[in-house]
Order: structure tokens, then C-alpha cells, then sequence
């Protein structure tokens, strides 16, 4: 049994260590390198053990030589073999494309009704299969024909046959191979738009390792034992790398965790990467008090997917009565930027106050799970002495089980994905406290998510107009969840108002630039935000300076009375003194950087730099410079006429981006 096993073993060792090297390229040094391939091999060699033995199971089971032998006929060649290969071929084909086209159709005549299609869906592929073998054993005798008849016209000619059962093999796995390409490159694709297919290379790598080592095993004997245990000291070897790794370099393993793809599944897995930042003291952030600074009540809301130019500050056609009053009464930034244009990228930029290639993480679900390293204002804001509450929509990014670390530092949370009921909930919280009055201030934040989901439930919109009339919608609906929340403070006398900021993680596209939602470009549409903060000392002002939202964190502490963090871990600057008018704004100032970051369903690839009027976007290929002033809607790429400020702008866009190197922790 043992011996029977060695080969399958040697092979998952190799396998893991092949597609460990893979991802361990680039890893910075040596050790981290090894460690990567060791991750990756505690959940590649068991997989890589058990798909080897099962393949050696059913080759023994079938026992294709003997096989293949009996149908070679005199000559070498094997006709009947052709023609059961070419059926099986065919009828692989064909049972695809009836599951596939069936599926489709299904999608289009029901709109996706699951139940429909989950029922339907077997029978399709019954029904085909049962078709196929009805036909299999005609079909192939004629594929048998014809190959017999092909292989006789080229053997008259005194060549070797063509049908020898190495070559019909060869030629099936080639065109099957070139097959699936051109139907991944030309209908699969288009069709689903773009797909991060990088995380299919390590493990195609393991598995061709893997039927390497078996290739030659059986054809060098004498070399198999040194081979083997070559493979298996190096694969112990990397194994207790990484081992040591997760005890001695912490920060190493959270790299790996976030970087590399399969290595960093199994220490997401196998080991609890927030035990490491459990012993990080929370008075290792506690920001310094500012003597004599009020220490006010601060409410922080982000309504996800809200674009700036559809709301009343900004001339939009939103009803939002709620905004539209703080805004009256507040501070109204013209130009703030979103640090991305998805919400598991921005959302953290935001709260964590680096820019968005910066943000080290890891994707689970459609969130990110952001590196335990890094500190949220949340956990600032309660290190300083605040008391703090989350009131979030929805569990795929807040819910401790998703452990996407962004509900770090909410002492208090609740999740709801209603805004209205969510708003109710926060208002009910919030009397709850008014009853015990105590000495600590509040940091509340709510994430609303109706205008996300403005496409739900509302039908197919007939028009243009019709479609922006159902997203305005959705932002009245959020409007209203504010309205409520706003309710819990109507009694305070206005000196213990609270400083009220609403915002967005992103914007959404509504045809613009021909995106109808977002994640897409980094456009206005899916980029400019509205940015609005009301409270007691915030005079009614608009400030034309640009802003980004990674300014968000030294924002708020800053606006509770602490000097605000600085250094390698926050890009960010405050710009509470614009306010709270203890300056002037300042038109051709402000630097607001977003980008894209390649991930699961985000092609990535491009970023974008505001300074001032100025925008550049890269976006992979070209650079486009637009005058966000003359031209919001970015109709006129001028970089070809003003080339002196395209150029500048390019150069602060490199530097931007090659500040994704520097580490952002301390
Ligand atoms: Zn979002």
C-alpha cells in the first residue's frame, strides 16, 4: 500500500512546491519566498494526494494499454479507437453547449427564475446526455468509417498510420485544448465581462508538476528514490518555514495572507490572524488630546453609490430634503473624491485614511478583509475616550462572521439591511443613551445601502429618464433613513448638536461614459461624491477646494478635539480648519487620488489624480486630463493641448502610485 502510494505522494510534494514557488515570486526575500510555497503545500499536497490517487484508481480500474491494445488492428493503427474518441469528443461538445444554451435560454425566457432554472436544468442535461448515448454507438462507427477510410488513402502512399492510439490521443487533447480557449476568448468572456482568470496559474502549474514527476517516475527506475526524497525533504522543509514563520514573523504571514492568492487561503484557514493583532495595545493610537479642544458628538454617514450630481447641494434632481438642509446649514465640499469606485476598496481607504493601493487586505465574499495592522478611526476615535456605534447595512461587509475587520473599534453594532429600519434602530439606541446620560462623547456611523439596490424591484426602466427617475428614487429612500436618524437630535439644544458628515463610498455610472453602474471607470460619475458636514461652529459655506475622502480620518479626529495621526500609516490630511472656516479654500489646491485595485471581479489597471481644477486618468494605456471645472462630465481629454500640466499631473500620478511600495504600517 505504501509503495503504492510513494509515487502519488512524491508528486503532491512536487505539485505544491512547483505552484508555491509560482506564487512565492516576488515575495521580497528568500525565507518569505519559502514560506509562500509552505503555506500553499498544508492545502495543496492533501488536494494534489487525493486527485493523484483517484486518477492512478480509475487508470488501473480501466486499464487503458490492454484496452487500447485490443483495438489496434494490424498495422498499428486503432480505427475503432478514433472513432469512440472523436464521438466522445463530439458529445462532450454537445452536451456543453445543450447544458449551456439551455441555461441561457432559460435566463432569458424566465428572468432568472432560480427555481426554474435549478428544475429545468437537469432535465436539459439528461435529456441531451440520453440523446448522445442514443446515437453514440452509430456515430461512432461512422467516425470509424471515415478514419479508416482517411487512414488507407495516407497508407497507400507507403506512410505509417495515422490512427496509432498515441497520436488519436495527442490530437483530441490538443484540439480540445485550442476549443476551450476560443470558446473562453469569444463567448464565454464577452459575455461575463472581465475575470480575474491569474488564480487559475498556480494551480495549473501544481498539476502539471504533478504529471511530470508521475511522467518520470515510470521511465527512470534507478532515479525514482533519490528524486523522491529530494522532494520530500524540500517540501518538509518550506512546511516548517512556514511554520516558524506564523510565530516569528507576524507581519511576514499577514503579508502572504493578503498577497498570495492559495498561501494566503490556508493561513486564512488554518490559523487566526486576528489573535496577532489582539495583542496590539489600543493605547498605541490613542491620539493626543488638544488642550481646551471640545470633544463634540460625531455622526458619520455613508449612503453607498450615491453620486454627488444627483443631490441637492450639488443641483441634482434627488429629492432629499434632509441633505438638502445640512447642506444650508453646513459646509459643502464642490469636489470630493471617492478613493476608489467599489465599496470594498473605498470603505476602507476611508476609514482607514491610506490611499486605496495602500490598503493591504484580503478579498472574502465582496468584501475585503482588511490587514489587522491597520488602525480605523473607529479605534482611534474609542482610544481617545469616545463611545462608539455602528448601525450597518449589510452582514457581507460588518458581520463578525465575515470578520472583514471593518467593524473594528464599534463598541456597539447592529446590522440591518433596511435603511429606515436601521435609522429607527440607531434612533432608538440613541434615546436609550440620552436616558443615562454619562461624560463620553459619541462617534456613530451608519452605512446605508438603498441607493446600491436602485435597479431592485423597480422593473426594467424604459427610458434614460426613466432610469435616473429610479436611482433619484433610491436616494429620497436614503434621505429618509438620515431623516430619521436626524429625529434622535432635534431636542439637543444646538451647542451639544452633533457634527453631522454624510457622504459616499463611490458614485454609479447611469450611462455615463457608457457604464450603467459601477466599479467600472473612475470617471466623475462613479467618482465625485457628495461631501456635507453641518454642526455647531460650521458656518453655511462651499468650498471649491478638492478633497479626497482618505482625508476623512485625520478629518474626524481633528473634529473631535486631537491632533490628527500622521505618518507612514495615513495619507490623508485634515481639513477641518476648511470646515470650520479657520481657512480659506483654495481652488487650485487639494490632491484627491483614486485607483482600482485588481481583484476578483475588478479588471483593475487604472488610477486617477485630481490637483486643483486638474484630473488625469490612466487607465492602462492612455493618459486623459480633463478641467473638472469647465467640463465635470469629462466630455474633452485635454491632455494633447496642455501638455505642460498633463505632464505634471503624470509624474505626481507616478509618484502616487509608486507609493504602493512603501509599507503602510509602522
Ligand atoms: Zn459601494
Amino acid at each position: 500500500m505504501a509503495r503504492w502510494l510513494a509515487p502519488s505522494a512524491v508528486a503532491a510534494c512536487a505539485g505544491a512546491l512547483g505552484a508555491g514557488a509560482f506564487e512565492g515570486v516576488g515575495t521580497g526575500d528568500l525565507l518569505g519566498a519559502a514560506a509562500t510555497a509552505g503555506f500553499l503545500s498544508l492545502i495543496a499536497i492533501p488536494v494534489l494526494l487525493v486527485a493523484s490517487v483517484a486518477v492512478r484508481a480509475i487508470v488501473t480500474g480501466w486499464q487503458p494499454r490492454a484496452l487500447a491494445k485490443d483495438l489496434v488492428e494490424d498495422g498499428g493503427g486503432a480505427p475503432r479507437l478514433a472513432g469512440w474518441v472523436a464521438m466522445l469528443w463530439l458529445g462532450s461538445l454537445a452536451l456543453a453547449w445543450a447544458t449551456f444554451q439551455g441555461t441561457w435560454q432559460l435566463h432569458a425566457w424566465t428572468k432568472f427564475k432560480p427555481d426554474v432554472v435549478a428544475f429545468a436544468q437537469p432535465v436539459i442535461a439528461v435529456g441531451a446526455a440520453l440523446l448522445l448515448l442514443a446515437v453514440s454507438r452509430p456515430g461512432a462507427r461512422l467516425f470509424e468509417g471515415i478514419a479508416r477510410r482517411i487512414d488507407a488513402r495516407w497508407r497507400r502512399k507507403g506512410r505509417r498510420t495515422l490512427l496509432a492510439p498515441r497520436v488519436i490521443f495527442a490530437g483530441a487533447g490538443i484540439t480540445c485544448i485550442a476549443l476551450v480557449y476560443v470558446l473562453w476568448r469569444y463567448v464565454v468572456t464577452p459575455r461575463l465581462g472581465p475575470i480575474d482568470t491569474s488564480l487559475g496559474t498556480a494551480p495549473i502549474v501544481g498539476l502539471l508538476v504533478m504529471v511530470l514527476v508521475h511522467a518520470l517516475w515510470r521511465r527512470l527506475p534507478t532515479a525514482r528514490r533519490p528524486l523522491g526524497l529530494a522532494i520530500l525533504a524540500m517540501s518538509a522543509t518550506t512546511l516548517a518555514i512556514a511554520i516558524v514563520t506564523v510565530f516569528v514573523r507576524a507581519s511576514t504571514t499577514l503579508e502572504i495572507w493578503g498577497d498570495r492568492p492559495f498561501a494566503g487561503l490556508a493561513i486564512e484557514r488554518l490559523f487566526d490572524i486576528d489573535k496577532i493583532r489582539a495583542n496590539i495595545s489600543l493605547a498605541a493610537f490613542r491620539p493626543t488630546d488638544r488642550p481646551g479642544s471640545p470633544h463634540p458628538d460625531i455622526i458619520l454617514v455613508t449612503i453607498d453609490t450615491m453620486r454627488a450630481d444627483h443631490t441637492p447641494p450639488y443641483d441634482g434632481s434627488a429629492e432629499m430634503p434632509v441633505l438638502k438642509e445640512l447642506g444650508a446649514r453646513g459646509t459643502v465640499f464642490d469636489y470630493a473624491y471617492a478613493p476608489s469606485n467599489v465599496t470594498r476598496r473605498s470603505i476602507p481607504s476611508m476609514v482607514i485614511g491610506v490611499a486605496p493601493n495602500r490598503v493591504k487586505g484580503r478579498v472574502v465574499g465582496w468584501a475585503l478583509r482588511v490587514d489587522p495592522r491597520h488602525v480605523l478611526v473607529a479605534e482611534r476615535l474609542q482610544a481617545a475616550g469616545y463611545e462608539t456605534a455602528g448601525f450597518m447595512c449589510c452582514h457581507g461587509f460588518w458581520s463578525p462572521e465575515v470578520r472583514t475587520g471593518l467593524q473594528r473599534g464599534l463598541a456597539h453594532l447592529e446590522i440591518e439591511p433596511d435603511g429606515k429600519k436601521l435609522a429607527t434602530r440607531a434612533r432608538s439606541w440613541l434615546t436609550e443613551r440620552d436616558q443615562h446620560p454619562g461624560n463620553r462623547p459619541l462617534f456613530l456611523w451608519m452605512h446605508i445601502l438603498e441607493p446600491h439596490n436602485w435597479t431592485l424591484g423597480v422593473g426594467e426602466p424604459h427610458s434614460e429618464a426613466e432610469k435616473r427617475r429610479f436611482y433619484d428614487r433610491s436616494l429620497t429612500s436614503a434621505d429618509a433613513a438620515l431623516g430619521e436618524l436626524m429625529l434622535a437630535f432635534a431636542d439637543r439644544p444646538p451647542e451639544r448638536a452633533p457634527i453631522v458628515i454624510v457622504t459616499a463610498d463611490h458614485g454609479e455610472g447611469l450611462g455615463d461614459h457608457g457604464q450603467p453602474y459601477h466599479s467600472t471607470d473612475l470617471y466623475n460619475s462613479q467618482l465625485r461624491v457628495p461631501l456635507v458636514v453641518a454642526g455647531p461652529g460650521i458656518k453655511p459655506q462651499r468650498i471649491d477646494e478638492t478633497v479626497s475622502l482618505t482625508d476623512l480620518v485625520p478629518t474626524l479626529v481633528d473634529l473631535a478635539g486631537y491632533t490628527p495621526p500622521s505618518g507612514p500609516t495615513i495619507d490623508g490630511r485634515s481639513i477641518a480648519d476648511l470646515i470650520t472656516s479657520k481657512r480659506p479654500s483654495d481652488p487650485d489646491r487639494g490632491v484627491a487620488f483614486a485607483a482600482m485595485i485588481k481583484d476578483r471581479s475588478n479588471p483593475g489597471g487604472v488610477t486617477a489624480v485630481v490637483r486643483g481644477r486638474w484630473k488625469l486618468i490612466h487607465n492602462g494605456s492612455a493618459y486623459e486630463l480633463y478641467d473638472t471645472r469647465a467640463d465635470p462630465e469629462e466630455r474633452s481629454n485635454v491632455s494633447s493641448t496642455r501638455t505642460e500640466i498633463a505632464s505634471s499631473m503624470r509624474r505626481l500620478l507616478d509618484d502616487l502610485q509608486a507609493a504602493a511600495d512603501q509599507s503602510p504600517f509602522d
